[in-house]
């Protein structure tokens, strides 16, 4: 099955009890038992759910894996992952990481003794030399956030594989519709489905997908003794924006090109970040792995000061001021006051993230309106440095 048809059909059949044709909500805690034991797969709803097994078996085939465990968050399923280990054992991590993962990672499983390493993984043999004798999970995202750097995912997994390392790849970014990280080699993928999986900003929802049963059972013996369930109504929602999220994505990225294309020729404009520029340093592995080049576009200004970054981030109309990414509307964001505040400033300025860094997650409007929306933003910026635009800087 192709994956335009994937989205509406996988995993999903008419309602055995009434043919409902969408997959109904299945808001109970518990089943009828007829005699003790004696049940139909499903015992009480921590455990299973029909409405969640169903978004389940979906995101399993989207993902080509063979199973799919679902959470209430992103970070709960993060959570699940890193309980699979104990004290003393290492996670390498992707230096420009999302800031939530990153900390998880210190402020939470630190504490335990569980540490965390990051490191630059743009080259790949970085990974080699970095490997400890505690090392027991690499954990990538790619494209990064928000500096959009690439990872090479065939690569490192099969660095990890060579020392048998679990690897884990947050493909959120890219969704499952740009690219297919077991594919690659990777153990586990883990999604936040409150971005382009959901799609229209209206749920927090996340998952992860393997290819091997016995790791699916433990990491859903993890999320049934600790208990990070979604609810059947968020399952539903999750399972009503999949249907669409081939279509919504081509679109974003179509539109996230154009206003890429727009900015890198913008006087007031330094440098853009976005993997489908030739002079993206990674953007022949962002070629090779991914099916476009993603919707999120990061750029900063030739004048970077706060306020000038201030200026942009209050002035759009239609790029909305939040958190977050992935849903049909377009948003603006401010990594340094917002999504990454929670990383120190000299780990933030060491990876690019600069305080006047601006983060756009493009939506499925009309482009048109929306670099109309931000060339009246850029206008209101003052620019004390005029000069030829920079594509991308690494
Ligand atoms: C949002 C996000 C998460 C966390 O997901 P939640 O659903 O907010 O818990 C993890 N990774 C990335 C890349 C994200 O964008």
């Amino acid at each position: 099955m192709k994956f335009a048809t994937k989205v509406i059909h996988a995993g999903i059949e008419p309602d055995p009890g009434t043919g409902a044709v969408m997959t109904p909500i299945y808001q109970t805690s518990t089943y009828a038992q007829s005699s003790p034991g004696e049940h139909k797969g499903f015992e009480y709803a921590r455990t299973q759910n029909p409405t969640r097994s169903v978004l389940e078996k979906n995101l399993a085939a989207l993902e080509n894996g063979v199973d799919a465990i679902c959470f209430s968050s992103g970070l709960a399923a993060q959570d699940a992952v890193m309980k699979l280990f104990k004290s003393g054992d290492e996670v390498l991590a992707v230096n420009d990481l999302y800031g939530g993962s990153y900390r998880q990672m210190i402020r939470v499983y630190g504490q335990w003794g569980l540490k965390s390493r990051f490191v630059d993984m743009y080259t790949a043999s970085n990974v080699e030399q970095a490997i400890g004798p505690d090392t027991k999970l690499i954990w990538i995202e790619t494209p990064t956030n928000p500096m959009l750097n690439i990872v090479d995912i065939a690569a490192v997994c099969a660095i990890a594989r060579s020392r048998g390392i679990l690897t884990c790849v947050d493909n959120t970014f890219a969704s499952p519709y740009l690219q297919n990280p077991l594919d690659l080699g990777a153990d586990i993928v883990l999604h936040s489905a409150t971005k382009y999986i959901g799609g229209h900003s209206d749920v927090v929802h996340g998952c992860l997908i393997v290819k091997d049963i016995e790791l699916a059972e433990r990491l859903h013996f993890l999320q049934n003794a600790t208990g990070a369930v979604p609810g059947p109504q968020d399952c539903f929602l999750v399972l009503r924006g999949i249907k669409t999220l081939h279509l919504r994505v081509q679109r974003a990225c179509e539109n996230a090109a154009a206003i890429a294309q727009y900015l890198a020729a913008h006087p007031k404009v330094a440098k853009v970040f976005w993997p489908g520029f030739a002079q993206h340093p990674n953007h022949d592995i962002a070629k090779k792995q991914m099916r476009m080049f993603g919707a999120m576009v990061s750029f900063d200004l030739k004048d970077n000061s706060m306020e000038n970054a201030t200026k942009v981030l209050s002035s759009t109309h239609l790029f909305t001021l939040a958190e977050s990414l992935g849903g049909v509307e377009s948003l603006i964001g401010h990594p340094a006051s917002m999504t990454h505040a929670s990383i120190p400033r000299e780990e933030r300025l060491k990876v690019g993230l600069t305080d006047s860094l601006i983060r756009l997650s493009v939506g499925v409007e009309d482009v048109e309106d929306l670099i109309e929306d931000l060339e009246m933003a850029l206008g209101k910026v003052k620019s004390e440095a005029p000069g030829q635009p920079i594509f991308v800087e690494n």
